[in-house]
């Protein structure tokens, strides 16, 4: 029986994407998902299907620039389990531009879901974990976590932020409490349709081509859960083979 049975794992921005694949992979191999996003319909659908397939899942509207509804997705998932094992925080958007185009409050919304919505999943999970004795943080990062390019430098500087707090969280949070950053290169997703600046769009469209699909990185994520209490997989990148930068 694989490992990720019976753990209870909170998943943002779980209506599509990453996260959608891997509330769907986590489900199949017996988790307790429990799913927040802002589209309550999408994650009502998937939580259905899950379901429907025989797994458990439970689902919450979340905003996660919004402290008290992370904290709220937290004690769903305790309240309904007696336990949490694993706060995967995924929830991003990446709406691509260049500085001079002064989008600024895109840049914002980058800042606040990206990095605040991480340091919430921070604040939510963190007491409960050092209560329990236990507990992982996942953090979704991206390829741009480590090198920038033009229309992307507020887009990764969110990500080199990400990177750094999982670090620090890693160093600090105890001998107990695992710590991943998983970042991904370029992935099948809805993530794009955020971009408003009609270059960077055509840009992406390109670089876009070679796109492995969600559930490539929902494996990973598996894999860094279903190790033993012990060990911990602190960074994985993983990107498509064709992908150069
Ligand atoms: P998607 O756009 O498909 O998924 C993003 C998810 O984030 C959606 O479920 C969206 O749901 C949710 N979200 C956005 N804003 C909020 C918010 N304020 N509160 C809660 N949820 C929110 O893209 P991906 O699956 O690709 O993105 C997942 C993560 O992977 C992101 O952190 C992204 O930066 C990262 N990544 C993706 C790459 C790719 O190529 N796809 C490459 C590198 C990193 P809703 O709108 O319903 O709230």
């Amino acid at each position: 029986m694989s490992a990720i049975n019976g753990k209870v794992v909170v998943i943002t921005g779980a209506s599509s994407g990453i996260g959608e694949a891997t509330a769907r992979l986590l489900a199949s191999q017996g988790a307790h998902v429990v799913i927040g996003a802002r589209r309550l319909e999408r994650l009502e659908a998937l939580a259905s299907a899950i379901r429907a397939e025989g797994g458990s899942a439970e689902y919450q509207q979340l905003d996660v620039t919004v402290l008290d509804q992370m904290e709220a997705i937290i004690r769903l998932a305790q309240g309904r389990f007696g336990r949490l094992d694993v706060v995967l925080s995924n929830a991003g958007v990446m709406p691509l531009s260049p500085l001079e185009a002064l989008k600024i409050d895109e840049w914002n919304r980058m800042i606040d879901v990206n990095i605040r919505g991480v340091l919430h999943g921070i604040a939510a999970g963190l007491p409960l974990m050092k209560e329990q004795g236990f507990g992982h943080f996942i953090n979704v990062a991206s390829i741009g976590a480590y090198a920038v390019s033009p229309t992307a430098a507020v887009y990764c500087a969110t990500k080199y932020a990400v990177r750094a707090i999982t670090e620090g969280l890693r160093q600090e949070a105890g001998r107990d409490i695992r710590v991943t950053l998983v970042s991904p290169g370029v992935t099948e997703s809805e993530l794009a349709e955020s971009i408003t600046d009609d270059k960077a769009r055509q840009l992406m469209k390109e670089y876009r081509r070679d796109a492995i699909p969600a559930s490539a990185i929902a494996r990973a994520i598996a894999y860094a859960i279903e190790q033993p209490a012990d060990v911990d997989v602190n960074e994985l990148v993983v990107r498509p083979t064709a992908q150069l930068a």
